[in-house]
């Protein structure tokens, strides 16, 4: 039997990084008190007149040339018509493919790469819209609130062509777009706190046939939570497809703790939304300057500078696509450079001990109390011979969580390393009348047996030896040892 083919895409949306609404001047801050930022603008009250803001359309702008999309010079907005409690005015404000008037952006793309393999994954358009208000439902009682403070907050929707072919290759997709809204200074890219929110289209085919029924997947709120919900998804459409039944278009929710989705409501169509233009707002002229501007203006992205990384620094590809997995790491290891220029260790310790401390306690780089200093000064003292490695290993946790800096921690905990000839000596002599065996093994030429003994020299030391010193102090006294 044939396998079935995976069709899936995405659409995404992304709450801008504004101080003020899409289209009032009311703040964005996040957790302020319900209602506190609205006004007659975005309560939808009579006779309030819209205003584009203007940074919302540059985010926007900075985003579609980041994906490669061609801008169009005049874009209009409409109105999606519909009623939800959460929506005051009983139509959002969107753009919309609709007649001639394009939305912002169209046909980009961006490129991952899954298990080796380069795959460019097509962008539809780039869209700008306004979010809706929240709905809250006190537990236990038998009605509901509504907070309006985020009814108007900008937000961008990409959508995908249907080009991603597996879950894997949907997770590298959210994961790449997040780290380019990042970069782009576009969007937080937190999809914890829902400032991205994915919706995903899945349907199953023979290789060959035209594409199959889909079913739409929301309410995923993490990169991992898309990824689990479009295998359960898959799985499911392929049960119903093996045993000669069809898949039903419709909307379905997943639900993170029994790790399912299920149907919520019939797929709308849409002409049920009613679209038509904003008379209130005059279309969205964007001129070739505008564009020429923000293209200027935009950073270095992440492809960029991976290869920048490679080039300069001689990094492999995957050693320096990890150090730019976030610009924030990114330009953190370069400050450390430029503070103490020993890239390769600079990174070592970044993507290797530092990352682990992260992952162990579910933290980013940015949450920790520590500057570049702090790492370029603990590898500097490894390199100067005041710390072994070992020990920066030990203190390096303290460093992280306090913020102290390397060189007082080792200070206040009296570690500094034994670079003492004599001190060493007498220990390096103790070691080899306690353990006969492997200095047997040594002169039987068994190379391996000193590493041995380095370990019970580290170890009488507390970690504190020079180990470039206790090497060389174990290969004299051997050879001076009677045969
Ligand atoms: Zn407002």
């Amino acid at each position: 039997m044939t396998e079935y083919e995976v069709v899936i895409g995405l659409e995404i949306h992304v709450q801008l990084w504004t101080e003020s609404k899409m289209f009032c001047g009311c703040s964005t801050r996040f957790g302020a008190p319900p209602n506190t930022q609205t006004c007659p603008t975005c309560l939808g009250l009579p006779g309030a007149l819209p205003v584009i803001n203007r940074k919302a359309v540059e985010l926007g702008l900075r985003t579609a040339l980041a994906l490669h999309c061609t801008v169009h010079p005049r874009s209009q907005f409409h109105r999606k018509n519909y009623y939800y409690p959460d929506l005051p005015k009983n139509y959002q404000i969107s753009q919309y493919q609709y007649l001639d008037h394009p939305p912002l952006a169209t046909d980009g793309y961006l490129e991952i790469e899954v298990e080796g393999t380069l795959r460019r994954v097509g962008i539809r358009r780039v869209h700008l819209e306004e979010d809706t208000g929240r709905l809250v439902h006190p537990e236990g009682e038998d009605y509901s609130l509504v907070d309006y403070n985020r009814s108007g907050v900008p937000l961008m929707e990409i959508v995908t062509y249907p080009d991603l072919r597996s879950p894997q290759e949907a997770r590298a997709f959210l994961l790449k777009l997040r780290q380019i809204l990042q970069y782009a200074e576009v969007s937080s890219g937190r999809m914890e706190e829902g400032t991205l929110r994915c919706d995903a289209n899945v349907s199953l085919r023979r290789p060959g046939e035209p594409l199959g029924t889909r079913t739409e997947v929301k309410n995923m709120n993490s990169i991992r939570a898309v990824e689990r919900a479009l295998q359960y998804e898959i799985g499911r459409q392929r049960a119903l497809l093996q045993r000669g039944e069809a898949v039903v278009q419709e909307t379905r929710h997943w639900d993170e703790r029994s790790g399912v989705t299920f149907a919520s409501r019939t797929k709308e169509e849409a002409e049920d939304y009613r679209y038509f233009p904003e008379p209130d707002l005059v279309p969205l002229e964007i001129t070739p300057a505008w564009i020429e501007r923000v293209r200027a203006g935009l950073p270095e992205l992440p492809d960029a500078r991976r290869d920048r990384l490679m080039r300069v620094y001689g990094f492999g590809r995957y050693e320096a696509e990890l150090l730019v997995s976030t610009r924030f790491q990114a330009d953190f290891f370069e400050e450390a450079v430029r503070l103490y220029p020993s890239p390769r260790a600079i990174a070592n310790w970044l993507v290797g001990d530092v990352a682990g401390y992260l992952n162990e306690r579910n933290l980013e780089l940015e949450d920790l109390p520590i500057t570049p200093l702090h790492l370029a000064e603990l590898v500097r003292l490894i390199e100067e011979g005041v710390i072994s490695g070992r020990i920066a290993k030990d203190i390096l946790p303290e460093v992280l969580g306090t913020g102290k800096r390397p060189s007082e921690v080792v200070r206040e905990r009296g570690l500094l390393q034994i670079s003492d000839e004599e001190a060493l000596r007498e220990v390096v002599r103790a070691v080899l009348a306690e353990h006969p065996e492997p200095v047997q093994d040594f002169r039987k030429g068994k190379e391996r047996a000193i590493g041995f003994l380095v370990g019970q020299v580290m170890k009488r030391t507390g970690g504190r030896a020079n180990p470039a010193l206790v090497n060389r102090l174990l290969r004299e006294e051997l050879e001076r040892l009677p045969a």
